[in-house]
C-alpha cells in the first residue's frame, strides 16, 4: 500500500478539474495583497522619466556630454562631496542640510552623478537614506569599529580568513559611493588607499602555500575600484594557482557606477573564468536600464552574477519591497544570493532591523516567489565566526521515524522519515 493513498482516486475528471479550480483560485487570493502594493515600489525601469529627468538637470550643471556621463572616471571625478553642490542638484530641507553639514565632520561622504539621478525628492527615498548622511550617525551609543574583528582574523597582509577552504582579499578601500550603512566603516577614512603591490604579492603567496584554498574572493572597499591592468595581473596570479578553482568579485558599481563595467574591463574578465560577482542591490529603484545594461555585458562576459542585499531599517524592511527587488534582479540574470542583517557598526546601528523582520520576509519569499527568488537570511556571527543562517521553523517537531513539517503556507504535515531503510553512501 501507498504511504500516499491518492485523494483523487475515486472521483470523476469534472470533479478533480473543479478541485484544481478552487485550488487555482486560493493560490491567487494569496498574492492579491502584493499586486495591489507592487505599483508604489516602482522599479528604476519604472521610475525611467524622473530619473532621466534628474540625469539631464545633473549634466547641465556640470556641463557633461553624454561621452562624460558614460566616462566612470568622469563620475569618479564628479563625485558630489558638498551641501554647496548637493543643494544646487536636488532640493534638500534645511534638516536634511543641517545633519550633513554636521555629519561630514565625523564622516566622509561622495555620491557618484550617477547614483544621485536616482534620488527621489522625498527625504525618506531610499537612495537618499542610503547616499545622504543622517543625524542619527553621530547619536549611534552601541555601534563598534570592527564587529567581525577582521583585525583578528588576517593570517597575511590584505587578507581575511574564516572558513576552511575559502578567504577574502581586500584589495583597496575606495568606493564609487561610501553606503551610510557601510560595514567596514573604519576603513573608509579620509584617503582612497589601494594595496600596494607587495601586500598584494604576500596575500597571493600565502593563498599558494595554503592548498586547502579553493575559492578567492576579491573585495574592498569595491574590487572594480582596482585599475584593469591590476585586477588582469591579480587574476592572472590566480589562475596561475592551481588549488584555486573559483574567483570571485565583491562590487557595487553595478548599482552605484554601472559606467565602471566598460567593454575593456569585460574583455579582461572573461579572460580569467570562472568569475562570480556579488553586488549589493537593496531596492526595486536601484534596478535601472544603465544596471540592466552593465550586467548584460558582464553576463557576456561570462560572468555569473548574485546579490547581496542588506536588510536595512527604512530602506528594504518590507516584505514587499524584498520581494519586487529580488524579481527584479531576476528580470536582469542577478541570482539573490544573500540578505544580511545588519551588523552593529558604529554610526550605522539606526539601520538595524529586528531579526522578526528578517524571518518575515523569508516567511513572504518561500513558496509565494520563485525559489530563485529567494536568498538566504545571514546573520555574522560576531568575532568572524561566520555567516549563520536564519529560517523560519519549518520543522515542527521529529522522531526517528517521521518529521512533523509545516509548508509555506503553514499548513501542518507528519511526513516518514523513510530512508532510515536505506544504507549511506561514501566512507
Ligand atoms: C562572506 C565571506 C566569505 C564567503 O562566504 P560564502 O558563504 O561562501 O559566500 C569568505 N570569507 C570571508 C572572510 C567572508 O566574510
Amino acid at each position: 500500500m501507498s504511504i500516499y493513498p491518492s485523494k483523487g482516486r475515486l472521483m470523476s475528471r469534472e470533479t478533480k478539474r473543479e478541485i484544481a479550480l478552487q485550488r487555482a483560485a486560493e493560490l491567487k487570493a494569496r498574492i492579491v495583497d502584493y499586486l495591489d502594493a507592487r505599483a508604489s515600489i516602482p522599479s528604476g525601469f519604472e521610475a525611467a522619466d524622473e530619473i532621466e529627468a534628474n540625469r539631464r538637470r545633473i549634466m547641465a550643471y556640470f556641463g557633461a556630454t553624454e561621452d562624460d556621463w558614460q566616462d566612470w572616471r568622469w563620475q569618479l571625478k564628479n563625485r558630489v562631496t558638498s551641501v554647496a553642490v548637493l543643494e544646487e542638484l536636488i532640493p534638500l530641507t534645511a534638516a536634511e542640510k543641517e545633519a550633513i553639514l554636521r555629519v561630514e565632520r565625523t564622516y566622509r561622504w561622495a555620491v557618484s552623478p550617477y547614483y544621485l539621478s536616482l534620488m527621489g525628492n522625498d527625504p525618506e527615498c531610499p537612495i537618499r537614506r542610503q547616499a545622504l548622511p543622517g543625524a542619527a550617525e553621530l547619536e549611534d551609543e552601541v555601534g563598534v569599529l570592527d564587529p567581525m574583528d577582521e583585525e583578528l582574523t588576517s593570517p597575511a597582509p590584505a587578507i581575511t580568513r574564516r572558513y576552511p577552504d575559502r578567504l577574502i582579499i581586500n584589495v583597496t578601500n575606495q568606493c564609487a559611493m561610501y553606503c551610510r550603512h557601510c560595514q567596514r566603516r573604519r576603513n573608509i577614512g579620509e584617503v582612497d588607499r589601494s594595496r600596494s603591490r607587495r601586500e598584494l604579492e604576500q596575500a597571493i603567496e600565502y593563498i599558494r602555500r595554503n592548498e586547502e584554498i579553493r575559492d578567492v574572493l576579491i573585495t574592498g572597499g569595491d574590487a572594480l575600484m582596482l585599475s584593469d591592468a591590476t585586477l588582469d595581473w591579480l587574476l592572472t596570479e590566480l589562475d596561475n594557482i592551481p588549488h584555486v578553482e573559483i574567483k570571485r568579485l565583491g562590487t557595487r558599481v553595478p548599482v552605484t557606477l554601472p559606467q565602471r563595467i566598460t567593454p575593456e574591463l569585460c574583455r579582461i574578465l572573461a579572460k580569467h573564468p570562472p568569475i562570480y560577482l556579488n553586488t549589493q542591490f537593496n531596492h526595486p529603484r536601484e534596478v535601472t536600464p544603465a544596471a540592466k545594461a552593465a550586467c548584460d555585458r558582464l553576463v557576456q562576459a561570462g560572468v555569473v552574477l548574485g546579490n547581496q542585499a542588506v536588510l536595512l531599517n527604512g530602506i528594504n524592511n518590507h516584505p514587499f519591497i524584498m520581494k519586487k527587488l529580488n524579481q527584479e534582479l531576476l528580470k536582469i540574470r542577478v541570482r539573490p544570493y544573500y540578505i544580511f542583517h545588519a551588523k552593529p557598526v558604529k554610526g550605522t546601528t539606526h539601520f538595524i532591523t529586528t531579526i522578526e523582520e528578517g524571518v518575515e520576509i523569508m516567511e513572504h519569499l518561500r513558496g509565494y516567489t520563485s525559489g530563485l527568488a529567494v536568498p538566504t537570511y545571514i546573520i555574522n556571527a560576531p568575532h568572524g565566526l561566520g555567516k549563520t543562517p536564519i529560517l523560519p521553523q519549518y520543522v515542527l517537531a521529529r522522531n526517528e521515524d517521521h518529521v512533523v513539517l509545516r509548508t509555506w503556507e503553514k499548513r501542518t504535515i507528519l511526513y516518514p522519515n523513510l530512508g532510515r531503510r536505506n544504507k549511506r553512501a561514501g566512507a
